[in-house]
């Protein structure tokens, strides 16, 4: 419990914020810190008239909050944005023992987190309607943006401050009020974050956050006719649930769901650039994003010199308790996880993979899996299907490039896609080519607060971040003026 502390002493709360008011509830979830398997805390379970008041308060509060000024809106994020700076380095120990993550990657997600607040701070001062170009003599057209009202924000483990942020600075600065319900897995960075915007002088009620049965709280979000938008990110499964819950209301929705990245090593690339940005896009949070590197294809007359500099890589990462100096890749999420990587890689094995490495992390504990290396995969082998969501390099080798962008884009998925090639025609034509919302092209890194971030095909609808992220949570009324006489 000692780290779950901002840097003034204060516990973080173990509570749900309802209206300004943090409420603990008579049913809690026990949280665990997945790279010791010890109990961090408790958050409330809340039920269904719990939820329900929620909403109202939410409701209630748009009123006012709606019509606060950009200028006040502006200035309670970019405050929010100063407090998360300041608390930074609690924020990134809180983050790593709930969701395992290294301590300098969990800083980075804190300063990730923290770039959506003040972009959408900044970018609200400047939103505006248009004035049309008059079509018709005596008539003139203008839009005008609104608020689209409640919003809720339902976020997954992976990312436990950055997936909010990037949600609720957006829905925030827009003039919606927001139901944040954090994965029970990782709730108490939110906690922490929603703390910290308590402190930065957002109006009662503006920011309200609940924890309990994902199930629950999901349908009654998408079936309650006063939440007006929702926000998802978390799996493509419980994504299309949600998609069709809300049906019925016509719910305003933005889905960010699992990706299938494929990362493609032309002949002409560079070699030592392609392995490092595999390297980071593979094993950022030990493999468990959604745009990780999944669908590994290199072009066969690179093998030798590719597996030779990979193994040698491999061979470096250390694996342990985030918290620990020097610890590159944590555990993983929970023991479902490693289960779940296990039959992967095995199956993979079965059907011909080669497995030409592999760490060993057996005394570390039952929530590590190790660095894995697999070749010679093939198209119809699960592994090349799914998420794999571990930290594992799984390869196929190519020989066509008309056959490779095929292959690539044969996936439901269609999130994050990356490429290396020296040669500028080809980066064109195969940037052109992926069918992917995101495209990496000599980079394997795809996401800036600037740039919008989202999927097509089963990956999702909607954007966040950049210039898309606000109208997400924005209806445009168009006015129509009669000149009278
Ligand atoms: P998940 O199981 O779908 O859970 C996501 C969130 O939904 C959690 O808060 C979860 O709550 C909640 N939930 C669970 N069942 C629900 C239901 N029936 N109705 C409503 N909400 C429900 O996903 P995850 O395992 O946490 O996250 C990993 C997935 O997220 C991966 O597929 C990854 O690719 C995807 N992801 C996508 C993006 C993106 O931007 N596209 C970013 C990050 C992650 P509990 O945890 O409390 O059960």
């Amino acid at each position: 419990m000692n780290f779950l502390q901002l840097n003034d002493n204060q516990l973080i709360k173990q509570a749900n914020l309802i209206n300004g008011q943090w409420l603990t509830s008579n049913n809690s979830i026990t949280v665990y810190n997945p790279a010791t398997t010890q109990t961090l805390g408790e958050i409330p379970l809340i039920d269904e008239q719990t939820l329900e008041n929620a909403i109202g308060k939410a409701q209630e509060s748009f009123i006012s909050y709606s019509k606060s000024t950009s200028y006040d809106k502006s200035l309670w994020l970019l405050k929010w944005y100063e407090l998360v700076l300041a608390h930074a380095d609690d924020l990134a120990k809180i983050l790593t023992q709930e969701q395992g993550k290294p301590l300098a990657e969990a800083k980075g997600e804190i300063l990730y987190a923290a770039s959506f607040i003040q972009w959408f701070g900044e970018q609200i001062k400047s939103d505006h309607g248009l004035t049309l170009a008059d079509p018709i003599s005596g008539k003139s057209f203008a839009t005008h943006k609104h608020p689209v009202g409640v919003a809720a924000l339902i976020t997954p483990w992976n990312f436990p401050a950055a997936m909010i942020t990037r949600k609720a600075a957006a829905a925030l600065a827009a003039g919606c009020t927001v139901i944040i319900k954090p994965s029970e897995l990782t709730p108490f960075t939110a906690i922490a974050l929603a703390e910290l915007a308590q402190r930065a002088g957002f109006p009662v009620g503006a920011i309200n956050l609940l924890t309990g049965d994902g199930a629950m709280i999901g349908k009654k979000l998408c079936q309650d006719p006063r939440v007006k938008k929702l926000s998802f990110t978390g799996s493509t499964q419980i994504g299309k649930l949600l998609f069709e819950q809300s049906a019925s209301n016509i719910k305003r929705l933005s889905l960010e769901l699992g990706g299938n990245a494929p990362f493609i090593i032309f002949n002409d690339a560079n070699l030592d650039a392609a392995i490092s940005a595999l390297m980071q896009s593979k094993f950022r949070n030990n493999g468990q994003t959604c745009v990780a590197a999944n669908r590994i294809y290199v072009d066969e007359q690179l093998k030798q010199p590719l597996l030779a500099k990979l193994i040698e890589q491999l061979a470096q990462l250390s694996c342990g308790n985030g918290l620990t100096e020097a610890v590159q890749l944590g555990p993983m999420i929970n023991t479902t996880a490693v289960a779940k990587v296990e039959t992967l890689v095995s199956e993979a094995i079965a059907k011909g993979a080669q497995c030409l490495y592999q760490a060993d992390t057996k005394q570390l504990g039952a929530n590590y899996y190790p660095v894995t290396l697999l070749t010679d995969v093939t198209p119809e082998m699960a592994i090349a299907n799914h998420e794999i969501f571990g930290p594992v390099i799984a390869i196929q080798w190519f020989n066509d490039e008309t056959q490779v962008i095929a292959q690539a884009n044969a996936s439901e998925a269609g999130l994050a896609a990356y490429f290396f090639s020296d040669n500028i025609h080809r980066c064109q034509r195969i940037a052109n080519a992926l069918e992917f919302g995101m495209v990496g092209i000599n980079s394997g890194m795809v996401s800036h607060a600037i740039s919008p971030f989202g999927g097509i095909k089963h990956s999702g609808i909607g954007r966040e971040g950049g210039h898309n992220g606000l109208a997400e949570y924005q209806y445009i009324k168009a006015h129509c003026y009669a000149q009278l006489e």
